[in-house]
């Protein structure tokens, strides 16, 4: 006769910032000079971290029933119900694709949070990345969980205003913006299609609408290639996420840094302006009206440690787009 205790370590850190996602408020992106403040604010935070499991093996026959397991606690190293988006999924994501399995038997399935034409899609705004589908809504309408899970984050939030983040048994969150009235709190246990909030148009948002993400570790991905919005079902009940797809598809900030430098090379190298970064991953493009100092003062060097890099004379005439190793 055997007994099984299952003891959760339960740590409280204060201080352990995860938080290295830039851009992780959807179409809320922090400005620089907020970031002192959230960082403030992500230390007050407090994280609890499972620890791995400790299995003692007794004699008797009951089994521990309150341990506290949070949906895909083998997933994620946090449940963090203060910061919308603690996780690094680099640091998190070191397979080359996962299988997610959006529901199982006997659970609820998936529910439309709300039907509704979409007013703006995934993908990169002006000045911003757009992190989730923007459905068009009235203030006060019901907003629901799209699967089953438990409540993480249900507070305003910059960006979003009012939003409730669920984290679900399938490895994903859904983050639900804008809202007029939270009607759950962290922690709480959901079903799909449970009412959650009231749409509203809360945060950085123009005209009543739901902001609706899904993220898997913190990456936002597109909700287009999971959900088939004039029918409001699933396209698949199993979705691949590869590491390639979010590079090339989902990390709209880093797909944009890219596209950008791309943009300054192909200027550079026709004798336009360039208009890139600075030296990037150890190499400058020469741009209009550039000489060896201030390539060197730019790029924190000197000239004579540029002469020798590169094996040129200080007397070297540069040309546009010319590439010099730092
Ligand atoms: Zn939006």
């Amino acid at each position: 006769m055997k007994r099984l205790f299952v003891i959760l370590s339960i740590t409280c850190i204060g201080f352990f910032n995860l938080n290295a996602i830039s851009g992780s408020y959807g179409d809320d992106k922090n400005k620089r000079g907020d970031d002192k403040k959230n960082k403030a604010k992500r230390e007050d935070t407090s994280k609890f971290v499972v620890n791995n499991a400790n299995i003692i093996e007794g004699d008797e026959e009951t089994t521990d029933t309150a341990q506290i397991l949070f949906p895909s606690h083998d997933l994620y190293a946090t449940w963090d119900t203060l910061s919308a988006h603690p996780y690094n999924f680099n640091e998190c994501f070191k397979v080359d694709s996962v299988c997610i399995q959006l529901t199982s038997m006997g659970d609820g399935g998936f529910v439309m949070p709300i039907k509704g034409p979409l007013t703006s899609v995934f993908g990169w705004r002006r000045y911003r990345p757009h992190y989730g589908t923007d459905i068009d809504i009235e203030t006060g309408d019901q907003i629901v969980s799209a699967f089953d899970g438990m409540v993480r984050f249900a507070k305003y939030c910059h960006g979003y205003g009012n939003c409730v983040i669920i984290r679900h048994n399938n490895g994903l969150e859904t983050v639900y913006g804008h809202l007029s009235k939270l009607l759950v709190e962290p922690g709480q246990k959901v079903t799909a299609g449970d009412l959650i909030a009231l749409g509203g148009n809360t945060g950085r948002s123009s005209g009543s609408h739901l902001h609706f993400e899904f993220r898997y570790l913190g990456q936002a991905l597109d909700t287009e290639d999971f959900i088939d919005y004039e029918k409001g079902t699933l396209k698949d009940y199993c979705f691949t996420l590869r590491k390639a797809d979010v590079e090339n598809k989902y990390d709209l900030r880093a797909l944009h840094s890219r596209h950008k430098r791309d943009i300054g090379y192909a200027r550079a190298s026709k004798g336009g302006k360039y208009t890139g970064p600075a030296a990037k991953n150890g190499i400058y493009y020469v741009r209009s009206g550039d000489n060896l100092g201030r390539i060197a003062k730019r790029n924190h060097t000197t000239i004579k440690a540029l002469c020798k890099k590169n094996k040129l004379k200080e007397t070297t005439v540069l040309r546009i787009g010319q590439k010099i190793k730092i």
